[in-house]
Order: C-alpha cells, then structure tokens, then sequence
C-alpha cells in the first residue's frame, strides 16, 4: 500500500492486519474498520484479557485470530505493529521481504487528526511529565488529551476526536523507543527530549540504535516547529544541534543558550527572571524539576498563561510508583519508586532526599551498571538486595556500601525496617525489571505498600 502522501491515504476496502491485541493494537483496529477496511488481528497469546478483547473486536467484523500467527497475517495491504513486537522478529522480517508496508500504532492513528501534537520522550520521566503538562494543558480554551505509552491509546483518542471533534484539543502523547521504530508522517508540533541514557538495550541491540528510535519522533519537524529538549544531556546536544525547528533548550548548566535555567534556589527565564522558587515546588527531587520545566516550556509555547502553569509546580503530587511515599512508621517513611526499572532512576531517586536512606535494590537484570551508584551512596545506610539480580548488585556494592542479600521483597522489606531509625527512609528503587517475582512494577510497588503497611502492627 502506498502511503506516502499522508493527505491520500484512504483505507475503504484495504487489508490491514494488526499484530498484537494489546492496548494500542485493540484501539488501532477499532480505527481501521470505523475507516473502512477489512481488518485482521493476530496475536499468538491466548489470555483472558486478550480473549475478551478478541470477542468484543469480532462482535464489529473484526477477524481475530489467537493462539499462534496463520499465513493469513501475509494476506495485507498494511501492517499496524503492535510496539510489543521487536522489529527483529521473524515474522516481521518475512512480511518485508513480502514488501508489506509497515507502521506503527501512532505513525497509523496520526494520520487521521488535524489537533496540535506535543511528543515527550527521554528513557526516564515521560509518565511525569505528561501527567503534568496535561495538568497545565486544562483551561478554557485548551484541553489536553494524555495518550500514548500512558493512559489510554492515541488510537482510541483519534475515534474519540471522529466521533465528537474538540477544536480546542491538544494531545499530549507519551513516546517510547519502540513506538518510533516504523514512522513514515508522524509530525508533532512541539517535541519534548528529557534525557537519553542507557535502556532497553536487550531489545535495541546498541545504545546507537536506541537513540535513533527515539530521534526518529522529530524527523518531519520543520521550521514552524519546536523542540524542547535537555541541554546537559550530552546525547541530546549531539543529535539535535543541527535541526531546522525552533530550540529551546533547559538544564542546570549555566548557559546562555538556555530558554530556562535551574539551580538550586531557583528556576529562571531567559532573560534570567525567577520563574518560580525550588520550595515551592511539591515533587520532591532535581529531576522532577527538570520534568516539571520541560513541561513548563512546552506549556508556555502553545500559549498557557503563567499563573496557571506555576499553579501546577506547586500542586502535582508524585505519581504512584514514582518516589510516592506510601507509609510513615515509627517516624520511617517508607517510598515506593518502583518504577525505577533502570540505574539512572536509581541515581536519581538517591539525589532526591538528604535523610539516611535504606535502599532496597533488585529484582530481573536488565544488564545495567550498578558501580553507576557508587557516587551517590554518600546517605546511603544499608542496600538489601533482593531477587535474580541480587549476586550482580552485590559484586558492583558490597565493597562500598554495608549490604545484605535477601530472598523476595518481604524480606527486604522486613528487615529495613529492622534497619532503619525514626527519620530514614526506606526507599524501594529497584533499578532492575519486576519479572522475576511480579507481573509488572505496579504490582511490586503494590505488595511494597502493603508489606510496609503491614509492619505497622509489628512495630
Ligand atoms: P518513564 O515514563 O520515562 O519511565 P516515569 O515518570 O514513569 O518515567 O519515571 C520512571 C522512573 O524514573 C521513576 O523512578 C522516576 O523517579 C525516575 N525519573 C523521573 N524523571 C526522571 C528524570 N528526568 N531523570 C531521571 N529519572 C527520572
């Protein structure tokens, strides 16, 4: 199928296929058939969830096929790639050399919504910093829409838009590496870059690879475009040194280039004003900050007054498994971040606090360099290591730090308690994946804040 010019894309009576009926690939063929084509969906698992989505899909003359990929997946004028799938995949492979053209679900749902896009990426704080540039984003004449790697799928949001248009809607979309992997028109309005540093590289293959997933967001930006991005970050400043759009550009450093400025007092303007004082900001650490200026910029270049954007610095709370304090015992407080699936969350969660800090670190490796944290263990009490990652988070501290190794995260969380004193905190920022005993990091972070809860009737 030839789809490139984005304005003749028609898809009344074409085969298109989704691989993958999670989230995104349910919405993206709800969109296809409300467009007109015959649509197949295919994915080889054959869970409840995804059953029950298959039955509510075939009720509207959707195929569904479960269990395992037919040939009938090759039967297609289109693709829509479910960002579950690495682009390595045999069957991804096979469907090139059949030259069937491929996208991604927010490349396909782009193409049918006329609305300002603001894409925000980094490998760390995107959930953060769309959650509160969407706070920002709510006035009279703005409404924000938070989709994307978040919420609900940008797909579904375009349905939406068809069905009830909204003139004063702006999406705010939450981009991830693999969501970029098949990008032909994709064309956001402002770009948000938060930071690069090393993630998913079992996917990605090379940190390279990785980071040219996540430039491909601003390919089609041009020059009435912007890009907001963080100028300490030395990846960044690499690849976006040389773009046509419009820069602007934060961080700590100082510089002059710089649209905003943050130090450890203050966050300043261009022309070096206090934006607003660090202590009157609610979220707690230097990369929140960071978060919470991108969002700022962003905010402030589609026209959102001031007084509301400080409004939002000073309201918006931590979002759950992200350094959200979720128990105070015995004068502990015990924070659950365990989002933190990578060592540079965990570095920054550290920086967050100046209290003793008991740090419960593991859980699935995902191959990151511990010895990362050896500089910033300075209020540090004790590491519990726990889980499949434990023997590797050992060898890279145990010279540094005082450390124990523990079985599960009940145990770890037993024995900070029995570790800490009244003002610690007992901090869960795992730097690792949560597969090895939980399903996700929502349910670590859940069984976190029960476990912690429960000490209360011991102490
Ligand atoms: P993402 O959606 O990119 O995974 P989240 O906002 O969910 O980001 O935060 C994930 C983890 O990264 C949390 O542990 C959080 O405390 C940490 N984090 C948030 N913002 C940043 C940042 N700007 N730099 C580094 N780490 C961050």
């Amino acid at each position: 199928m030839d789809i490139s010019n984005r304005n003749t894309i028609d898809l009344k009576d074409k085969k298109i296929v989704v691989i993958g009926l999670g989230l995104s690939g349910y919405a993206a063929a709800k969109l296809a058939i409300h467009c007109g084509a015959h649509v197949l969906i295919s994915d080889p698992s054959q869970s409840d969830i995804v059953k029950s989505r298959g039955e509510e899909l075939s009720e509207i003359g959707i195929s569904v096929e479960l269990g395992s990929y037919t040939d009938n997946i090759y039967d297609a004028d289109l693709w829509i790639l479910s960002p579950g799938v690495p682009k390595n995949e045999p069957i991804v492979t096979h469907a090139l050399v059949k030259k069937i053209t491929i996208v991604g679900e927010i490349e396909f749902a782009s193409w049918f919504t006329e609305s300002p896009i603001i894409a925000v990426t980094g490998s760390n704080g995107k959930t953060t910093t769309v959650n509160i540039l969407t706070a920002m984003c709510q006035t009279d004449s703005t409404h924000g829409v938070l989709a994307g790697n978040v919420g609900s799928a940008f797909s579904k949001n375009v349905l939406d838009e068809i069905e009830n248009p909204d003139p004063n809607q702006v999406y705010i979309l939450e981009i991830s590496s693999f969501q970029m992997e098949f990008i032909q028109h994709f064309h956001p309005n402002i770009s948000v870059f938060l930071n690069i540093t090393p993630d998913h590289l079992d996917r990605h293959g090379s940190m390279a690879d990785y980071t040219s997933s996540k430039m491909n967001m601003c390919q089609n930006q041009g020059k009435s475009d912007t890009i907001i991005y963080n100028g300490d970050d030395p990846i960044l400043t690499e690849r976006l040194n040389n773009v046509s759009s419009q820069i602007k550009i934060f961080g700590f450093n100082e510089n002059s280039e710089y649209s905003f400025r943050i130090n450890a007092a203050n966050i300043y303007d261009k022309s070096k004003n206090i934006y607003i004082k660090i202590d009157e900001i609610a979220l707690p650490g230097p990369h929140n900050v960071a978060n919470l200026t991108a969002a700022a910029m962003a905010a402030k270049t589609i026209g959102i007054p001031d007084d509301q954007i400080q409004h939002v610095f000073r309201s918006f709370q931590a979002i759950q498994h992200r350094l959200e304090n979720v128990a105070t015992i015995s004068g502990i407080d015990f924070i659950n971040d365990s989002k933190a699936t990578n060592v540079d969350a965990v570095k920054v969660a550290l920086q967050s606090y100046t209290q003793p800090i008991i740090l419960i670190l593991g859980g699935k490796d995902k191959g990151g360099d511990f010895t990362q944290l050896l500089p910033h263990t300075h209020n540090v009490k004790a590491v519990l290591a726990y889980g499949q990652a434990r023997d590797i988070i050992a060898t890279a501290l145990e010279d540094a730090v005082r450390l124990s190794l523990v079985e599960g995260l009940k145990d770890a969380v037993r024995l900070s308690h029995q570790l800490a004193s009244s003002g610690d905190i007992v901090l869960l920022s795992p730097g690792c994946a949560s597969f090895d005993q939980f399903t996700s990091y929502e349910e670590r972070g859940d069984m976190f804040k029960k476990w912690a809860n429960e000490l209360e009737q011991i102490a």
